[in-house]
């Protein structure tokens, strides 16, 4: 039996109440949950390949009417995203100061949620309908009867930091954002698009404008359900800023002077958004 596993409840984690921040990365004392929450199915996610195998708690997902009982709470799975050591444009470094251990707990972390939520919805085959089992060979659904193989859904999406020669930035507030908070133009890869087509699509659609030099930055595991989110950045080419008012709401061309004063509020850190945005506080690209 595991000594340490990972409970899910909806986007949160449960935790022991009081838990100390971080200490969650690792998951929670196995002895500790069935007394709570009785006797569960574990399932434990294999690693990415070429990672250890000894490494990976197991993982359950409690159905979406558990009660919370007392002495435990819910904690964001997204909180994990804090964790993350900093990727830079060469991507996620992760490596060579203390927060090392913390980013790769998180990725675990976010690894076993998303393979944890994809088994849940793939529990029967997408052709036939029969119940599907476990591919042997690999991370794979097998249906038993046709023989239809389904991997993880992995779904893309990308996220653009547009800027403009005099150095400002454009920051958007989304309809689903807390107030005064803006970040970047962000939207899902549509079929027969590469990720710069997105880029492109997504900010004529969103604000109106027109871009060059589309470049890709960083990327980052989503697993709210399934998403891969790629980073960019763009230069203004032309056209007249107009938000689309469904999810767009404002979009303002910002000073690196204004948001390192504080305004607007920013993602937080660890978002690729943020990640970005931090990226062009730097000085680049310029
Ligand atoms: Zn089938």
């Amino acid at each position: 039996m595991a000594k340490r596993v990972y409970l899910f409840l909806g986007n949160d984690l449960v935790i022991p109440r009081g838990m100390e921040d971080a200490e969650f990365l690792g998951g929670i004392d196995a002895g500790s949950v069935f007394p709570a929450f009785g006797e569960l199915e574990y399932y434990t996610v294999p690693p990415i390949p070429g990672q250890k195998a000894d490494d990976m708690p197991p993982g359950f997902l409690l159905p979406p009417d558990t009660p919370v009982p007392s002495g435990w709470q819910t904690l964001p799975v997204r909180r994990a995203a804090a964790f993350f050591s900093g990727p830079d444009k060469r991507g996620p470094s992760g490596a060579g100061d203390s927060s090392a251990g913390s980013s790769d707990r998180a990725r675990r972390l976010l690894r076993i949620y998303h393979v944890l939520q994809w088994r849940r919805d793939s529990a029967y085959c997408g052709s036939c309908g029969a119940v599907n089992g476990d591919s042997p060979l690999e991370l794979a659904r097998l249906c038993p009867h046709c023989g239809r193989i389904e991997y993880p859904r992995i779904s893309p999406a990308v996220i653009t930091l547009v800027y403009r020669d005099d150095g400002r930035a454009l920051l958007a507030h989304n309809k689903k954002f807390k107030p005064k908070l803006y970040s970047l133009i962000a939207g899902f890869t549509e079929a027969g698009e590469s990720l710069e087509n997105t880029v492109a699509r997504e900010v004529k659609e969103e604000v109106n404008l027109d871009i060059r030099n589309i470049r890709y930055i960083t990327s980052q595991c989503w697993p709210f359900p399934n998403s891969l989110m790629a980073g960019f950045t763009a230069r203004y080419e032309g056209g007249k800023l107009k938000c689309d008012g469904q999810e767009i709401l404002d979009a303002q061309w910002f000073t690196r002077e204004s948001v390192l004063a504080g305004t607007p509020e920013l993602p937080d850190p660890g978002s690729v958004s943020r990640c970005i945005i931090d990226h062009w506080l730097k000085g680049d690209p310029e």
